[in-house]
């Protein structure tokens, strides 16, 4: 298992690299474009190779881009379904450039439609997008709160999409956000709650296609179906089934990467001495783990 997180760039997507490998991270996840604005940059091509080089040197690996938050594949307005099927298209082919291995995205709302009408049309988006671009970047399904009509809070959700795209099983796998599967009311408290959840996952989707586990606390209740994240040991969800689930012998072929604040100063300057020990503290819940194996 390799623990990273993601990174802000501020446009300096060589330094954000850099900063990762010196906080300890051995992957790294960053946005391609603003988050949410659906015009992404155009040129920028010598410094996303130059991302790439640097990514390899440092061997922060995986490489995972997270999509902006407006996509919607499962909208069922047609000019704001293109719009999503244009950016995420053109952020799996930034992808290839900046050596990325994978990109996440949320699934979506289907606005009312209903949770068929929106796996479908989630379905339809994937085989446009990924007809188009670079067979190496893969794209992962986010696990999501549940909140108004969004999609992907159930495994039978995410198994659904899937079982639409038979064609591309080879470039499709999951991401889990342990604060989105509290959010969305999937116990993680105890190590045996934690294992029944992952028992769950592999029976609807198969634990090979986790490919990316995104390590969140958070202060909202289990079944909230809210989003926030918090830095580990700063929200509620016990450490207990956070360690149960980097059990690495279930899960040793997947990246973990968090997405907690990052401590600013007045400045707003980013305490990465700070970061550097909230690192240490994911890679800790691993190394208990294998002393616990032993
Ligand atoms: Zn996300
Ligand atoms: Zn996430």
């Amino acid at each position: 298992m390799r623990i990273g997180r993601h990174m802000p760039t501020r446009s300096k997507i060589v330094q954000a690299a850099i900063t990762a490998q010196q906080i300890g991270c051995e992957a790294i996840q960053i946005f391609a474009s603003n988050p949410t604005a659906w015009r992404p940059p155009t040129g920028g091509e010598a410094d996303c190779a130059a991302f790439a080089q640097t990514a390899r040197e440092l061997d922060l690996d995986p490489v995972v881009l997270h999509a902006p938050y407006l996509i919607n594949l499962a909208a069922p307005d047609e000019s704001n379904w293109e719009k999503s099927i244009t950016l995420l298209t053109w952020t799996l082919k930034r992808g290839a450039l900046l050596g990325a291995r994978y990109v996440v995205f949320h699934t979506g709302s289907h606005r009312g439609a209903g949770v068929e009408a929106g796996c479908q049309r989630v379905a339809q988006g994937i085989t446009r997008i990924l007809s188009e671009t670079p067979p190496e970047v893969m794209l992962l399904l986010e696990n999501d709160v549940g909140a108004g009509h969004s999609l992907g809070h159930s495994f039978e959700n995410l198994a659904a999409i899937l079982a639409l795209l038979p064609a591309y099983q080879d470039r499709l796998g999951i991401c889990l956000d342990t604060a989105h599967l509290w959010g969305a009311g999937h116990d993680i408290s105890t190590a045996l709650a934690a294992s029944q959840v992952l028992d769950q996952f592999d029976a609807l989707l198969g634990l090979e296609r986790l490919k990316v586990l995104h390590l969140n606390d958070t202060e909202k209740a289990l079944g909230s179906h809210r989003d926030v994240h918090a830095r580990l040991g700063e929200g509620i969800i016990p450490e207990e089934g956070l360690r149960a689930l980097l059990d690495g012998s279930r899960l040793e072929h997947v990246a973990v990467l968090m997405e907690t604040p990052i401590k600013t100063d007045e400045q707003d300057k980013e305490d990465w001495g700070h970061d550097a020990g909230e690192i240490a503290k994911a890679k800790n819940l691993l190394s208990t783990n294998l002393t616990h194996d032993i």
